[in-house]
């Protein structure tokens, strides 16, 4: 049995290979191209951070930060954290760089890896990609309605079918707090049936129970208090309006009156994307978000509102492979060299070099000599045209373009290849 290696990756982080690097880049390019078609902007955080900053801003009592977070302190003594989600960072840098000064709403779009701690599992990784969007100073329900058609976008885009958004609202500093006190007293008369992680969550904050998947739990949290029962009329006028939005647009959506989510900061919509299998909803989500109007006020200066989501990027590639959707290869070649002898080797750096400033892609295997191996390597890659050149070629001056499709060839003048073949892919690009 062959040795293992000496290092591996750490428990919960893995590489992401050549060949899984198309995903990355596929949800990288429709997520960009979508919010950018909203108006929104890049914007790139560190990756650590003030570890108060998600201490208040996540929420102390929230698994993330309880268990989660990746904590240390520096040789300077600043304790410091790995950002596990996006959003905190974020409004940081909203208030920090004045945006807050600029017309409202800011739109801002990120990519990038975050930390938790977690228990590493299939589709749960210590360090795992997200790609989210956040719509800063507006409060208007259409703005959660956007932020939801654009998560929702993002996915049709990927060639989904049966997306649902599971969506709920958790009120508003006046409603939620008659809410949690009716949730309270509900779950504190049946705390003997809880598991022990929501006993907890009752003294510490008792919608998380909400949120629990422990088996025990499930009975008990069917016949709680449902939140849509006890909203103010602000709240219920909002909600309303969200879904007429997701109406209009023909979202579907399903109402979750327990949806809660697992950070603290959100107010009023909260909502996850998930995928309908066989008429069931995936009790994976792919992505969530929801509104946080008093995020700004916790972690910075003042109240802003604002609506936000992030998609996962591992569970979505891991759904895309399960589903058999086709990602294309990043760069497609359509031209192969193949080169044969020694002054050939030679004469293939350089034309190499012409084709890439013609912004050609040109595959080749330089190390090799042989005519099978580099033929087998043009079709692997499925290369339209093979250029070959041989020892009497190199002398000549010439080259020999083969269509690989029905192998016919034709010899040009070395000079002219260039011409040549871009002539052929752009005829080739109109059929
Ligand atoms: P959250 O920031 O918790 O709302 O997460 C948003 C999305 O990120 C989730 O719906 C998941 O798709 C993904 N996600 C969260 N935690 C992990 C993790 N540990 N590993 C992989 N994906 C994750």
């Amino acid at each position: 049995m062959a040795k293992k290696p000496k290092f591996q990756t750490v428990k919960g982080m893995h590489d992401i290979l050549p060949e899984d690097q198309k995903y990355y880049r596929k949800i990288y390019e429709v997520g960009s191209k979508i919010a950018e078609f909203y108006g929104f902007k890049k914007i790139d955080t560190p990756i650590i951070e003030d570890a108060d900053l998600f201490i208040r801003g996540v929420g102390s009592a929230t698994d993330i930060v309880k268990k989660e977070m990746f904590t240390f302190r520096t040789k300077g003594g600043e304790n410091v954290a790995l950002r596990p989600e996006g959003t905190a960072s974020i409004l940081r840098a909203y208030f920090q760089h004045g945006m807050h000064t600029l017309p409202q709403p800011v739109k801002l779009w990120y990519f990038g890896p975050f930390f938790r701690y977690e228990k590493p599992q299939a589709d749960r990784y210590r360090q795992f990609w997200q790609f989210g969007i956040e719509v800063l100073g507006e409060s208007s329900p259409i703005i959660d309605a956007q932020v939801i058609l654009i998560s929702y976008n993002i996915l049709k885009e990927l060639k989904f079918k049966d997306i649902v958004v599971n969506i709920n609202t958790i009120g508003c500093r006046q409603c939620r707090p008659y809410y949690k006190k009716l949730l309270t007293s509900y779950f504190k008369s049946r705390v003997s049936s809880l598991c022990p992680d929501c006993r907890r969550r009752l003294q510490e904050n008792v919608l998380r129970i909400l949120d629990c998947k422990q088996e025990k739990c499930q009975p008990i949290k069917a016949q709680a208090p449902q939140i849509l029962d006890h909203l103010c009329d602000e709240c219920k006028e909002h909600f309303k309006s969200v879904l007429e939005f997701l109406d209009g647009v023909e979202i579907p959506y399903n109402l979750d009156p327990y949806l809660v989510r697992g950070l603290d900061y959100y107010t009023r919509t909260v909502f996850e994307l998930s995928i309908k299998d066989s008429g069931e909803i995936s009790q994976t989500a792919l992505g969530g978000g929801g509104r946080y109007d008093l995020l700004g006020k916790i972690i910075g200066p003042k109240e802003v509102p604002a609506c936000g989501t992030a998609l996962g990027v591992e569970r979505i590639i891991k759904l895309i492979k399960e589903k058999e959707i086709k990602i294309p290869e990043e760069k497609e070649c359509q031209v192969f060299l193949i080169q044969l002898g020694d002054l050939a080797r030679i004469k293939s750096l350089k034309l190499l070099e012409e084709f890439r400033k013609a912004r050609i892609n040109v595959g080749e295997s330089l190390g090799k000599g042989g005519m099978r191996a580099q033929l087998s390597r043009a079709n692997q890659l499925k290369a339209k045209y093979a250029l070959i050149l041989g020892q009497k070629e190199a002398v000549d001056g010439i080259i020999i373009i083969k269509n690989m499709e029905n192998g016919k060839q034709e010899t040009v003048k070395m000079e002219k290849v260039i011409e040549v073949i871009k002539k052929k892919l752009s005829t080739n690009r109109k059929k």
